[in-house]
């Protein structure tokens, strides 16, 4: 059933398609003092109607009555909800507003169109049931018709204006309307409907009864409504521009991110992005650098922060940003200072000290120079590394330092490109990262172990790197962008030249440490072994002192190599004890002579006085050149019954075995002119053995030791321990140059030999061997074979 109560006021209700009608041109009917009263969530302003909903048997008996009556209720809004009527739950200002339309639906609700007439306050209940009634008090505005209220009165309308144009579903009329209200209190009501506003607002604006503060109020609501409006529009381009995907998931993250951003606000992922982009901007990367970071932040930003790309572009960025783009330390080229700490760390070294003075002097007349690359050779414990720090500290740069040994893939240098899991830079810029600065001294240990295979040439990359002409820009694969190395101070290492990549071993200059001799090992462990073992130790002179014998008798008879390391660790053993002493309460200095190492050290693990040895038939002192170092190995050789034949053991490389080869056919027919009844390949066989564990020995260089020992085996004399040899043989006897003449001296010398027989060609070397170590050998240089054995063997009788 459905009936018109005021066809008059149809149009007006029905006006607006949302249902709120615009003011409407009806005379005012008088208002009762007592009106039935209905709690309402929506409460029309004056001149605007709304459409309401009844289905609560109280509020359909009232509309019931009313309907027949005068058509008018006190329309107040709902403070708090309640079940019963509460007069106390509503508030107390509302509107006196008469039905204009009514529909009984069959379930018995009631639907209806209400017509705002004039605001009024609750005075006084006078019924509760069977539904409530009260006095109630009409309001009127109050109006102060000035300038000020007309000015306002525009701006609102215009303001009204801009905001219908951009508002997507009000209707352009609306504008129309508003612009058509001459009454600044009826505008102020109809905007208000327009708007989006909450309980207590639309509350506020009923209970503002000056004109002008009401118009005020809606103007300021307005301001906010278009700036929502605005934003929204804002973050729907912003979110239009970067959607290309039509997800829906990413359509939402881009929306909730702008309106994050808006309000100012980020979760942690956002922040840990702008706390990255904060760091991007901080590092002083170079341009190309930071496009890349900041391309990589742009996709961050879209990407699910649990998802494992995330974790790889933050593991990216936190390398990026953690490089030392622009902090270097200032290089400290007071000359004088430098040579104190070099002396200060190392004892003689004369020529590598002063290369490295020389190189100061000239970066301090020309800063831009390029330094040269060093490459520091030599056997393991000779001070390389210790060099290379103390390079560093005198020039007041970051040292760091990288093996590598082994390295056989180009990616260890040069890293992996980011596609890879798990990849990682390269060394390179992992040292560079942990130096924490873009100009530290760099030290490339091991270069002579550097590999190749199909994973790519290493050697390669590092030429990348030590090249002055393209190592500004060196692109590790993991970065992909640029980084400059050319300020980087590159120092290597090496134990050998001979099996650095030639291409690499052209561009470095190379400085020789061959190995200390006694006297000078003597002088390193009293200077600063001991010094530095009683410091780590918390030792005192009061507490320690070592007798030179002492210290030579560690030299001589627990350690055997070139450098001083295994000396500093015997010494560091032998502090290490007498701390423990101290920290037990035992009083007094301990006096370290050479008969209490025994306690400290035990037994002894070399024997050194050969010269004491008895000289044997078969046996040759031969002086080898491995890369810790030289060293003194014994060649036997030793014939059973057989039919010529020999055999060779000892690991003996292809070299080595055709020098054996040699040296016998040399024996043979040496012995064919000398002893021509020796017809030992008749019934003998040989076998040449050089002991001295399961280490792989070759090279030709022992052919006059091999020789020697069959020649003493078989004729039965002895030779002499005491005469160490090194040297090449031919077939008929001619003795060849060898490599490593120095090493091989120094260690000749260490182990106490008296004699060594050199080829006559090698003899030029000798100017490598430190005097004092010249002066204590005496140098047979032969030619021929015949020399050595007039040398070596003793002629019994
Ligand atoms: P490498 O790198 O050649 O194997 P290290 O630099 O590790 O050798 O040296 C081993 C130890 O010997 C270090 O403690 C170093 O200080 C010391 N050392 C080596 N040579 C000297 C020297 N000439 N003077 C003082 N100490 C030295």
């Amino acid at each position: 059933m459905e009936f018109d109560l005021m066809g008059e006021n149809k149009e007006a209700a029905e006006g607006d398609p949302r249902g709120k009608s615009g003011p409407i041109g009806v005379k005012m009917p008088s208002i009762p003092e007592e009106l039935p009263i209905l709690p309402s969530e929506v409460v029309p302003y004056p001149f605007t109607g709304v459409p309401i909903m009844v289905g609560n048997p109280k509020w359909v008996r009232m509309i019931d009555d009313v309907v027949v009556d005068r058509r008018m209720i006190a329309m107040f809004a709902i403070k708090e909800p309640s079940e019963e009527f509460d007069p106390d739950k509503i508030y107390h200002v509302g509107t006196a507003c008469l039905i204009a339309r009514m529909l009984k639906l069959p379930d018995g609700k009631i639907q209806m169109g209400v017509q705002g007439l004039s605001r009024i306050k609750l005075v006084e209940m006078t019924q509760i049931e069977p539904y409530p009634k009260a006095k109630i008090e009409v309001l009127k505005d109050v109006v102060e018709k000035n300038v000020e209220l007309e000015a306002l009165h525009k701006t609102v309308v215009a303001n009204f204006q801009k905001f219908v144009s951009t508002a997507p579903n009000i209707p352009q009329e609306i504008a129309v309307i508003a612009m058509n209200i001459p009454e600044p209190g009826h505008l102020a009501d109809f905007i208000a409907t327009q708007l989006n506003l909450s309980p207590e607002e639309r509350q506020g604006i009923l209970e503002e009864l000056n004109v002008t503060e009401r118009l005020k109020k809606v103007s300021v609501f307005l301001a906010r409504e278009q700036e929502i409006l605005e934003l929204g529009a804002k973050i729907q381009s912003q979110a239009k521009e970067q959607m290309n995907k039509l997800q829906r998931e990413y359509y939402l993250r881009e929306q909730l991110k702008a309106i994050k951003r808006e309000l100012g606000e980020s979760d942690d992922h956002m922040m840990e992005i702008e706390e990255l982009r904060k760091k991007v901007e901080e590092s002083g990367m170079p341009p190309e650098a930071k496009r890349e970071a900041e391309r990589e932040l742009n996709r961050m930003e879209r990407m699910n922060p649990d998802s494992a790309e995330y974790t790889v572009a933050r593991t990216y960025l936190d390398w990026l940003v953690n490089l030392p783009w622009k902090v270097s330390t200032e290089d400290n080229l007071d000359i004088l200072r430098a040579e104190k700490i070099l002396n200060e760390d190392h004892y003689n070294l004369q020529k590598v000290k002063d290369r490295i003075l020389d190189y100061l002097a000239v970066r301090k007349l020309k800063a831009d120079m390029r330094g040269p690359i060093l490459c520091f050779a030599g056997p393991p414990g000779v001070g390389k590394t210790s060099l290379g720090q103390s390079i560093a500290r005198a020039l007041g740069r970051k040292f760091v330092r990288i093996s590598l040994g082994g390295v056989r893939d180009e990616a260890e240098i040069r890293g992996h490109r980011r596609t890879y899991i798990g990849a990682l830079p390269g060394r390179i810029i992992q040292g560079i990262r942990r130096a924490g600065s873009n100009n530290p001294v760099f030290m490339l240990d091991e270069i002579d172990k550097l590999g190749a295979d199909f994973r790519g040439d290493p050697s390669a990359a590092l030429l990348e790197v030590l090249d002055p002409e393209q190592n500004f820009a060196f692109v590790d694969h993991y970065l992909d962008v640029p980084f400059d190395l050319s300020k980087v101070m590159f120092i290597t290492t090496a134990n050998t030249i001979f099996t650095i990549p030639p291409a690499l071993l052209d561009r470095m200059e190379v400085i020789e440490i061959p190995g200390y001799t006694e006297h000078e090992k003597v002088e390193i462990a009293k200077q600063y072994l001991i010094p530095k073992q009683m410091k780590e130790h918390g030792l005192s002179e009061e507490d320690i002192s070592f007798e030179e014998e002492a210290i030579r008798r560690i030299i001589r008879n627990y350690t055997r190599e070139a450098g001083v390391r295994n000396l500093e660790r015997e010494i560091g053993t032998v502090c290490r004890k007498v701390a423990r002493r101290k920290a037990e309460g035992k009083e007094g200095k301990v006096r370290v002579k050479p008969d209490d190492l025994r306690q400290f050290l035990g037994p002894e693990k070399f024997k050194y006085e050969l010269a004491g040895e008895k000289d044997e038939v078969g046996v040759v002192t031969g002086l080898a050149w491995t890369e810790a170092g030289g060293d003194i190995l014994f060649i036997e050789a030793k014939s059973v019954p057989g039919k010529g034949e020999l055999t060779l053991t000892g690991q003996l490389g292809e070299v080595m075995q055709e020098s054996a080869q040699a040296a016998l056919t040399y024996v043979r027919s040496y012995l064919a002119k000398t002893d021509p009844e020796n017809k030992f390949y008749e019934k003998r066989d040989i076998h040449v053995h050089v002991p001295s564990g399961a280490i792989p020995k070759d090279g030709p260089s022992a052919g006059i030791a091999i020789a020697t020992a069959i020649y003493s085996d078989l004729t039965g004399k002895p030779v002499r321990k005491d005469v160490g040899m090194t040297g090449e043989i031919t077939l008929r006897g001619r003795v060849l140059p060898i490599g490593g003449v120095k090493e091989k001296v120094l260690s000749a010398h260490r182990a106490g030999l008296k004699t060594v027989i050199l080829p006559k060609d090698n003899e030029k070397d000798l100017e490598e061997v430190p005097e004092h170590v010249r002066k204590e050998l005496n140098f047979i240089f032969v030619e021929h074979m015949d020399e050595v054995l007039k040398t070596a063997i003793r002629e019994e009788g």
